[in-house]
């Protein structure tokens, strides 16, 4: 059963606080190789392409991904930063409803053909489709019941995320759509990191995993400020040492040739993401 965000009808009312991810046993995707897919001839020209490669760029070492590191398990899966090892454009155009086993078939074609890299234990597949396109899961339907979901085919070999266009009414629940976009795609991601073959990290009591717990809370990060500053200094001054033998140093440093570069501004794009449950904290941080 895919997990998938709701983001539209209101769902069950969990209290967040009552909330504990318990590990099952299976693996997790411990240095993420993202790979982006975009399907239909209208990606050709959308900047919202551009702008989820520069969000999966910027995720697989991001503060959100940092997050997950309490959920490593010890001996081999130390979750840590991962790769956006592809993007691709597939501009022939979806048929307007598509099944869950259909676009599984798409992903098994596209590793095949060879136009897509062949997955290892730690990739994840994130299908984007254009809008109007519906997808239909076990009888819910985009947009109308879910947003996006992530899953794994049946002989456990590609884990993938599928994120209708979110600018359909039910996903359209941030400013625009990039923002909804993110949001959606950020849950997923957690969650195919942590719960990737469904028998990862999830709550026992109502089955939801990091992301849903959670949902819809979101936040804005941004990459973190690298205040890189380098430069030749003078140093001069006068040390004084006590009976017991301590040192008291009194000195000066006194920048000497041409200064350093002014650093870059300390923040770049600010993105919007879903809050994550972390055990650590008893909270959606
Ligand atoms: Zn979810």
């Amino acid at each position: 059963m895919p997990h998938v965000f709701v983001g539209t009808t209101p769902r069950k009312k969990v209290s967040a606080a009552g909330a504990q991810l318990t590990y099952h046993g299976g693996p997790l995707l411990a240095n993420v190789k993202l790979i982006t897919i975009y399907w239909g001839s209208v990606w050709v020209a959308d900047p919202l392409r551009t702008q989820l490669d520069e969000f999966a760029d910027f995720f697989v070492s991001s503060s959100l991904l940092d997050q997950l590191a309490e959920y490593s398990v010890a001996g081999s899966q130390t979750i840590g930063h991962g790769t956006h090892a592809q993007t691709l454009l597939v501009t022939s155009d979806p048929p307007a409803n598509l099944a869950d086993a259909d676009l599984q078939s798409f992903l098994t074609q596209q590793i095949a053909n060879g136009t897509l890299e062949a997955p290892d234990g730690n990739t994840v597949y994130a299908l984007f489709l254009p809008a109007g396109v519906t997808v239909l899961l076990n009888g819910a339907q985009s947009c109308r019941d879910f947003c996006g979901y992530h899953s794994v085919t049946p002989d456990g070999q590609i884990v993938y995320i599928v994120d209708t266009y979110d600018d359909c009414a039910g996903c359209a629940f941030a400013a625009n759509v990039l923002d909804s976009s993110t949001a959606v795609f950020s849950h997923e991601l957690c969650e195919a990191i942590t719960d990737p073959h469904l028998d990862g990290w999830f709550d026992d009591n109502t089955g939801f995993e990091i992301g849903d717990i959670c949902e819809p809370q979101t936040k804005v990060i941004n990459m973190a400020g690298t205040l890189a500053s380098s430069g030749s200094y003078a140093i001069t001054g006068t040390g004084t040492a006590d009976a017991a033998g301590t040192i008291t140093a009194n000195l000066t440093l006194t920048p000497q040739g041409a200064p350093p570069p002014t650093p870059p501004p300390p923040t770049g794009q600010s993105w919007v993401v879903q809050k994550e449950w972390s055990n650590a904290e008893g909270a959606c941080v």
